[in-house]
């Protein structure tokens, strides 16, 4: 590591902000040792803030029926291979009972962008959700919605929304996806989620087709000036239905340096130690967490929603990846010196 690289890196844990230009210094000089500097003040600032716990999600996988096409996506709209599903109000009930019994005290509702899910759906779950668990938190992810539809899923009890920018370049936004979705509307999206009073996340995948250390700086600033509450990342895993078949994954060791650079921005942020992450590398999940993660995302769909909810290839759907393994997960953190919370969990 240079002296440039360390300087940058200890000015980003004074002082949370840095140049674009710093921004793409920083990221091209990536290095085993700068990614370990980085880290060890990553994990200072999340131990300052959070101590040593680790928050869990409950993560239930609500559809993958999608009207969208994003190219790298494996439950894209014309993927015909794909085998459809979606979840029954009363199926998703069921899971967050499921997941109240095991500890988890928020759920994430995740999908495709189905239409069945309409407010008139949405809402009267959320009100079920929440009277029966009132000290749960409720996080969707459910894609791009209208302002009014964000604002009737808050007063009904929804208190955070996942809406990953996926990059913060607008050419490199418009190769990600179909002419149908733009940069600009998704950036309305996450104004509007955070004016409303979520609590908001942002992020984007790591090696994405076409992503540059210029795209990469450009996301850190991003991050920087939006000050999301959460923020995922994970590298680019291919999916063989995609146009993107052939496309490399993502590097581990890339993401978690970038992890430790988010942590160091914001050092509050929510940030999760991903699935891609635990997919790629057999230790990812912990590797996040070394680097500054402070959130894991088990999966508490049934079975054969967990198959078929295919982003990408070989998805981590067992061991630590499941709900129902908690005792497994609490003893791999444990091993690595964090423990797994029982608690809302929301950001300090
Ligand atoms: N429809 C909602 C949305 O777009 O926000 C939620 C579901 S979407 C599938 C969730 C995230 O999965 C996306 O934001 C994207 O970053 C990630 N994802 C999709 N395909 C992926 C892939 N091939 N590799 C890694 N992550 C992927």
């Amino acid at each position: 590591m240079t002296d440039l690289i360390k300087a940058l890196i200890t000015r980003l844990k004074n002082e949370h902000t840095l140049t674009l230009c710093e921004y793409k210094t920083l990221i091209n000089g990536y290095s085993q040792d700068a990614a370990h500097y980085a880290a060890s003040l990553a994990m200072e600032e999340k131990k300052r803030i959070y101590g040593n716990e680790v928050y869990i999600r409950g993560l239930i996988e609500i559809s993958n029926i999608c009207k969208n096409d994003c190219n790298y996506c494996g439950i894209r709209k014309s993927n015909l291979n794909c085998s459809r599903y979606r979840l029954s109000p009363s199926e998703i009930l069921a899971c967050c009972d499921h997941g109240y019994s095991l500890g988890f005290r928020t759920f994430v509702l995740q999908g495709g962008e189905d239409g069945y899910f309409s407010d008139s759906v949405l809402v009267p779950l959320l009100e079920k959700i929440k009277s029966r668990y009132p000290d749960c938190a409720v996080t969707l992810s459910l894609g791009e919605r209208s302002r009014e539809s964000y604002e009737r899923l808050y007063h009904a009890g929804a208190d955070r929304y996942l809406l990953r920018h996926e990059t913060a370049d607008r050419e490199h936004y418009s190769s990600l996806h179909p002419s149908s979705l733009s940069y600009e509307r998704r950036m309305e999206c996450l104004r509007d989620l955070m004016d409303i009073g979520y609590q908001v996340g942002c992020g984007f995948m790591v090696g994405s087709p076409g992503q540059t250390s210029d795209h990469l700086a450009a996301d850190l600033k991003f991050i920087e000036e939006f000050s999301p509450h959460m923020c995922g990342i994970g590298p680019f895993i291919p999916h063989c239905d995609t146009p993107y078949r052939d496309h490399m994954a993502g590097s581990v060791e890339l993401t978690c340096y970038l992890l430790s650079l988010i942590r160091l921005i914001k050092p509050s942020i929510l940030l999760p130690s991903t699935t891609a992450l635990g997919t790629l590398r057999e230790n990812g999940r912990e590797m996040g967490i070394l680097s500054g993660a402070n959130v894991v995302m088990p999966n508490l769909s049934p079975e054969d929603a967990k198959a078929k909810y295919t982003l990408y290839n070989n998805k981590l759907t067992s061991g630590a990846e499941s709900a129902e393994a908690l005792d497994m997960l609490r003893k791999k953190m444990s091993a690595i010196g964090a423990e797994i919370v029982c608690a809302r969990g929301d950001a300090k």
